[in-house]
């Protein structure tokens, strides 16, 4: 059997963000600026931790 890292791998293909709400493509959800960068994918000099230097976090539509 080949042992490989299942979590680096299911990491690489989710790609999802700490501040993703879901995985993008997801149905009822949607991409939006991120609160924390306000879209500018930085904070300060570092990469915004929030989405991951996207800008953009994927939320639900249409929630609260
Ligand atoms: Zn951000």
């Amino acid at each position: 059997m080949i042992k490989l890292s299942d979590d680096k791998f299911s990491e690489e293909q989710g790609k999802v963000n700490p501040g993703d709400q879901a995985r993008p493509g997801t149905p009822g959800t949607g991409e939006n600026i991120c609160q924390s960068c306000k879209g500018s994918g930085r904070l300060g000099s570092a990469p915004c931790p929030n989405c991951g230097g996207t800008g953009v976090v994927t939320e639900g539509i249409g929630g609260a």
